[in-house]
């Protein structure tokens, strides 16, 4: 049986970068474009399997060479694949660019992660949990979570990018896993602090979620749930790049509990994968490995006396 069963998006990112953003009807030259596999889906999927899960990824891609790319990508990683449906749109993309500055302007072109269907998860493999975030259908993404729960796999929500929820939607996931400015947009409410996101989460709570973890960065994360409220500090780490911090910890979360690792545990363990990923640029290659996550806690056991 599988440990974990992703269903999300897979993404070519297409990276430039330039002196600046070119004017409309303007032409100026990059640096070498850099293709680069994502998705949310993909970058969990892939940071659960290093962590030495086993891992399975349903999904789309289109018929062509990023496609085929992706897939490649997801077997070098140690993920099933073989749930992923090729589709006669493109695959998915993120045109990004990136200024001197390091600003970047980005176009997302969902392509086939677009034409994920309910029909496609009416029939969910066995595993212990589901990881859903929301970068194919809404609706796909509710019958895969209705469908995960009849079936007793535990479901873990990153709602991300952040988009409005109902109600009954909330209470399909057993944990949400916001980061701050996905809460706030989730809420409707401003989150910079511990106190607003804790109002924030509490606010979810109250509408039917059964736990929320707000990812804050530096400070770690926060956990509320209908009778508690705990934050478990972030490690301290030299800073590089912070892309897929979030995804990282989201595997490492979901890898810990399909483990029965205690919560408090879980966590601890999902903020060194979170405090790795941000000590390397980039988004997947930046995923740490279950060596690395080990080396990293006992360092810093012996350092906290612990
Ligand atoms: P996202 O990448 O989705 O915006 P966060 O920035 O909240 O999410 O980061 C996710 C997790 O990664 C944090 O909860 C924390 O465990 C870890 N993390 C992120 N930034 C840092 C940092 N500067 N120092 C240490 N850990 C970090």
């Amino acid at each position: 049986m599988n440990d974990i069963l992703v269903v999300g998006s897979l993404n070519m990112d297409l990276v430039v970068r330039a002196p600046r953003f070119p004017a409309p009807g303007e032409t100026i030259s990059g640096e070498d474009l850099a293709i680069i596999p994502g998705g949310k889906g993909a970058n969990q999927a892939v940071a659960a399997a290093r962590l030495g899960a086993e891992v399975s990824m349903l999904g789309r891609v289109g018929s062509d060479v990023f496609g085929q790319s992706l897939l490649d990508n997801l077997v070098k990683n140690g993920v099933d694949a073989s749930r992923i449906q090729c589709d006669l749109s493109a695959t998915g993309t993120a045109t990004i660019i990136v200024d001197a500055h390091g600003q970047n302007s980005i176009v997302l072109s969902p392509g086939a992660n677009g034409k994920v269907t309910p029909n496609d998860v009416a029939d969910l493999p066995d595993a212990k949990i589901l990881l859903l975030q929301f970068e194919i259908p809404a609706e796909t993404v509710t019958v895969a979570a209705q469908r995960a729960r009849e079936k007793g796999l535990r479901v873990i929500v990153n709602p991300a990018p952040a988009r409005e929820v109902d109600p009954e939607f909330l209470r399909l996931a057993d944990i949400l896993v916001p980061n701050e400015s996905e809460l706030s947009l989730l809420t409707d409410r401003p989150v910079a602090d511990s106190a607003s996101a804790e109002a924030a989460a509490r606010q979810l709570i109250a509408q039917g979620a059964e736990m929320v973890i707000v990812t804050r960065g530096e400070y770690g994360a926060l956990t509320v749930t209908k009778n508690d409220s705990y934050n478990v500090p972030a490690f301290q780490v030299d800073v590089m790049d912070t892309t897929a911090a979030g995804d990282a910890f989201i595997g490492g979360l979901a890898v810990s509990l399909a483990e029965d690792k205690p919560i408090r545990e879980a966590l601890t363990y999902a903020n060194a994968c979170g405090a790795l990923a941000v000590t390397k640029f980039g988004a997947q290659p930046s995923l740490p490995t279950r060596d690395e996550v080990q080396v990293f806690l006992n360092i810093h056991r012996k350092s906290s006396g612990g």
